[in-house]
């Protein structure tokens, strides 16, 4: 009778909700024709990158890092270390021992930066940056020692030495004034002698990619690529000298830093960038630019989840059609809760009390669609990364004219280490897409420290035999 009929039109428009979020859901897939095609379009602005009459207008920069090899094991010595623009900013002293008791040892300590001063002007950033050096030098008893100093510096930077690096445009949280188009050793060698209390000798200036590759190289040879999957996104290899057009010189190799984050720059990503993209773009600090980092890394992918969660809110196929507070609250999907939602361990109610925590108060079928488009943008971004790491492992084959390469790509970052998926998928993708090489990734923690005291020692290995 009646009560039949009701069923079945509650039953009916349940289903026709469902296949409106499969839909929206659905732009988000990508087929391996797609991810192919994005391959090779990595591919091709790889190489623009290299080349002499393309590089400057390059959508991925390939930044040459002047680090020409990976460790070899006799590196030694006490160094300080600073690491900015990863999720904390960092002071540390790593000393290194070689030889049979082959070592390496770190004491660092972990300031926050504020919003006020990451978006102040750059002379406020570089004296506060001066202040945490001169804190954690009085904390170590080290204020009268003069030791080397690698400056791990996780942003797009222009190097013409080791220790000489132009900020080309800051990313992720940062925008200081006053910094795009300086030295970043000069504004920190500014910085201390305004303070006049203590001198630093300043020896590297080191992208964090770079870092963890060295690191992960310290223990493993093979181990000759760098990536950060995190709050940014990224990838340095060691490339032939030969290719590396702007830079004097064919024999032997140089790592590079790919700066791949500014994919898509050029619109060659728009057929599989969504609406969402476009909206995640358009609220960032840097407007139109880092576009496949926008898409991969644990800055934006809560951000995109958020805005698909307000479009089907709108719609009414999501928390009863009331959007809230903190649903327009940008950045509240940090990456650590999109780990927790896709956890497989993790029961729907407690699913619901992230939620809640969130400030979203969700009913159980909300639970398990919001659960749904963490996993659909998560899955897209390891899916990206493994296609431009397809890219560049065939790339590495090639340079070197081999049927069959083994690497290893040494990585770190907040998504890598704390999601539950993004591993897998993203070495998954790699092993779909680059069948002709066998890529080991190793977990490669501390590169920002540990890696900038070993080319800190390397670039003074270099210095005294030349
Ligand atoms: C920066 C890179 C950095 C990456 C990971 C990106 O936003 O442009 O230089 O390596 O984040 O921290
Ligand atoms: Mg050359």
């Amino acid at each position: 009778g009646k009560g039949a009929a009701m069923v079945t039109a509650v039953a009916q428009r349940l289903v026709a909700q469902r296949q409106e979020i499969r839909e929206t859901l659905a732009t988000f897939t990508l087929s391996l024709e797609q991810l192919q095609g994005l391959r090779d379009k990595m591919r091709v602005e790889l190489e623009r990158g290299l080349r002499k009459e393309t590089h400057s207008t390059a959508s991925v920069k390939m930044l040459p890092t002047y680090v020409y090899s990976i460790p070899n094991g006799t590196e030694s010595g006490k160094f300080l270390a600073l690491d900015l623009g990863g999720t904390n900013f960092r002071v540390l002293v790593v000393k290194i021992r070689s030889g049979l008791r082959r070592s390496v040892r770190m004491y660092n300590k972990i300031y926050a930066i504020p919003m006020e001063i990451m978006q102040g002007t750059g002379e406020e950033l570089f004296d506060h940056i001066v202040q945490c050096i001169s804190d954690f030098l009085d904390y170590m008893g080290m204020k009268n020692t003069c030791l080397p100093l690698g400056f791990t510096f996780s942003f797009p930077c222009r190097q013409t030495g080791i220790d000489k690096g132009t900020l080309v445009c800051w990313t992720k949280g940062f925008k200081a004034t006053d910094c795009e188009g300086n030295d970043v050793v000069d504004m920190l060698r500014e910085a201390i002698k305004r303070r006049n209390e203590f001198d630093l000798d300043i020896v590297a200036v080191v992208n964090d990619t770079v870092g963890t590759m060295m690191t992960c190289a310290y223990e493993d040879p093979k181990c000759e690529i760098g990536l950060i999957a995190g709050t940014g996104s990224n990838v340095c290899y060691m490339e032939e000298m030969r290719n590396i057009e702007i830079v004097e010189g064919d024999e032997g190799q140089m790592c590079v830093n790919t700066e791949w984050g500014g994919f898509g720059e050029n619109d060659c990503m728009e057929d599989i960038r969504t609406k969402f993209d476009r909206e995640v773009d358009e609220g960032s600090l840097n407007v139109g630019k880092q576009k496949f980092e926008k898409m991969t890394s644990g800055m934006y992918l809560g951000e995109i989840v958020r805005q698909i969660l307000i479009n089907l809110t709108r719609r009414g196929l999501l928390f009863r059609g009331h959007i809230t507070e903190s649903l327009k609250t940008r950045g509240i999907f940090e990456t650590k809760f999109l780990s927790q939602i896709e956890s497989d361990r993790l029961a729907l109610l407690q699913v619901r009390s992230i939620l809640q925590h969130l400030g979203l108060d969700s009913t159980c079928d909300d639970s398990i669609i919001v659960k749904e488009v963490c996993g659909t943008v998560s899955r897209r971004a390891a899916q990206l990364c493994g296609a431009g790491m397809a890219a560049i492992v065939d790339k590495i084959r090639e340079n070197r004219g081999l049927n069959h390469l083994d690497i290893t790509v040494g990585v770190d970052g907040t998504l890598y280490k704390l999601h539950p998926h993004f591993s897998r998928i993203l070495k998954e993708t790699v092993r779909l897409l680059a069948p002709r090489c066998d890529v080991t990734f190793v977990l490669s923690e501390d590169g920002s420290g540990k890696g900038a005291a070993l080319i800190t020692a390397v670039a003074r290995r270099f210095c005294a035999e030349t």
